[in-house]
């Protein structure tokens, strides 16, 4: 029967009998339709939730365990620990300063020193680490040691990572801090990460590029860190900070040359912190930058206040390698003095030899902004970097202060062939040297010998208030006709000294 012929004989069949029999038809080949329909879709949800899986227990970038990976398999190891089946310790690895890699490099040269330093943790072999990434730059390693073999284990981590890195053509190397707690002694099973974490973050303070055991002081001291910082945040607006000043005074005619500014934190609890303890809380923390807005137009307004009563000194701050890192600092400061009516040559920035050494886009960038403002900058602490004189020629540094360690230790003659040296270099390029921390006349002594240009210490006097140094400028600056030392201006001598100057080691000596 052809199709025509059964269509003409469905039709004349009661529709009683084919309607219910069509339904069903089309049901069965619904049922048949969404059937094959739900398998493909739970195979496409199987296929997506198992790489769900692998995304939540592997990075992506570097193809390590993640942290909730990690978590599981130290849920196994210290079982097996606590049968006594083996010895566990974790360690906590953070590379130091490797946002440097990022802001001079880019992202992806930064993204290919991660997946290296995976690839090197990974080969690290006696006994093979579960390695996992943690963090953005931090990584963790469990290995089946005691303490003595985890020190071996954590020198190895150092020894791979300080292997230079390649990136644009050129090589770069990083240092790591590593922090060690071994399993149970260190800290239980919820605490061990932690606590790797602090003992790495120790070492991190310290300068990096070591590691340490995880100590229960670093807890107390934490502790106390987020009371702190806590309480940090709101000093600035409860008037809390301060000022003190601490004069440099010239080497020769003992007249007053500057004023240092130096941060005092009057805690209502604790009375005064060094800002030893909380410029590197604020640095860490990101508050440095409104503290350290607020240290250039308090010194700035006080320089103001001091030239208004005809005490011209230059004053110095302290700017802390954060700071140098923000774009609009040097317009910050170049609006501030504008405000104030102060030249910018009769503001010193004071920047630690480590941060002003750091040969990075971004600090070149700085100096270069700094020493076309014609501001005066002074390279602080020096002598505990490893600057060459090369670098030293690069900075647009008008003064050397060398650090108060080698002062210290001027009865070594180790230290004196330091500071001599210090000294020879800095005439050489056209700086000026500065002595911090000198504590006694046979320093003093000493110093002058040696060709120091300005000295700075409690011999002469300590930081104190801007109403405190005023009236000591009074009484001690007083020559025998009545002179005020600050009346005398000593600025000419120390103008900055110029970048092209700075390129011929045989430049003339600016005193
Ligand atoms: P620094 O800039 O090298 O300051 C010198 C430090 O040595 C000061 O400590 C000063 O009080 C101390 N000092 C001065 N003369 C003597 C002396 O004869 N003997 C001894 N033993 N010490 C002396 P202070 O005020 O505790 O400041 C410590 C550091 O904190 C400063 O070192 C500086 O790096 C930082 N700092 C202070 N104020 C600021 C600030 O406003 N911003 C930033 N970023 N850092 C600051
Ligand atoms: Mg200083
Ligand atoms: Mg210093």
């Amino acid at each position: 029967m052809d199709l025509a012929a059964a269509s003409a004989l469905l039709v004349r069949i009661d529709p009683l009998f084919w309607l219910p029999m069509a339904g069903f038809a089309v049901a069965v080949l619904g049922l048949l339709l969404y059937r094959r329909v739900s398998q493909r879709l739970k195979a496409r949800l199987a296929a997506a939730q198992s790489q769900l899986a692998v995304l939540r227990t592997h990075d992506p970038l570097t193809g390590l365990l993640t942290r909730q990976a990690l978590e599981l398999e130290l849920d196994a190891a210290t079982r097996a620990c606590d049968d006594g089946r083996q010895s566990l310790t974790l360690l906590y690895v953070g590379l130091d300063n490797f946002r440097s890699i990022n802001d001079d490099h880019g992202h992806r040269a930064g993204d290919a020193v991660l997946a290296e330093t995976g690839r090197r943790l990974a080969a690290l072999a006696s006994p093979p680490p579960v390695v996992a990434r943690v963090a953005g730059d931090e990584f963790a390693l469990l290995i089946a040691a005691d303490r003595e073999r985890a020190w071996i284990a954590a020198a190895e981590v150092l020894a791979a990572l300080a292997r230079p890195y390649r990136m644009d053509e050129r090589e770069r190397e990083l240092t790591a801090s590593v922090g060690i707690a071994v399993y149970p002694d260190d800290g239980s099973r919820p605490r061990l990460l932690a606590h790797a974490a602090l003992a790495m973050r120790s070492v991190k303070r310290g300068g990096g590029g070591a590691h340490a055991c995880y100590d229960p002081a670093l807890a107390v001291d934490r502790r106390e860190q987020t009371e702190l910082l806590q309480d940090l945040r709101h000093a600035l607006e409860r008037g809390e900070l301060q000022l003190y000043y601490q004069p440099k005074i010239d080497a020769r005619s003992l007249q007053v040359t500057a004023a240092e500014a130096l941060l005092r934190w009057q805690h209502p609890r604790r009375g005064m912190i060094s800002p030893l303890i909380f410029v590197p809380l604020a640095e860490q923390h990101g508050l440095i930058a409104g503290i350290g807005r607020w240290v250039i137009e308090q010194a700035c307004h006080q320089a103001a206040l001091w030239r208004s009563r005809g005490l011209r000194m230059r004053v110095a701050v302290n700017i802390s390698s954060h700071q140098l890192r923000q774009d609009d600092l040097v317009p910050f400061i170049e609006a501030t003095l504008a405000r104030h009516g102060i030249p910018p040559s009769r503001l010193t920035c004071e920047i630690t030899e480590t941060v002003a050494v750091e040969d990075t886009e971004v600090t070149r960038r700085a100096f270069e902004r700094l020493r076309r403002t014609g501001l005066h900058v002074s390279i602080d602490d020096f002598g505990t970097g490893q600057s060459s004189l090369a670098t030293v020629r690069r900075l647009p540094a008008a003064e050397l202060k060398i650090d108060r360690a080698f002062v210290a230790d001027l009865a070594s003659a180790k230290a004196r062939t330091i500071v001599q040296t210090i000294v020879k270099m800095a005439h050489d390029l056209g700086m000026r040297v500065v002595a911090e921390g000198v504590e006694t006349e046979a320093q003093r002594d000493l110093l002058v010998e040696m060709g120091c240009d300005e000295l700075q210490g409690f011999l002469f006097a300590r930081p104190m208030t801007a109403t405190a140094i005023a009236l000591w400028a009074d009484d001690d600056g007083a020559d025998d006709d009545g002179h005020r030392g600050f009346r005398e201006s000593l600025f000419a001598p120390t103008l900055p000294a110029p970048l092209d100057l700075l390129q011929d080691a045989a430049v003339p000596i600016i005193r």
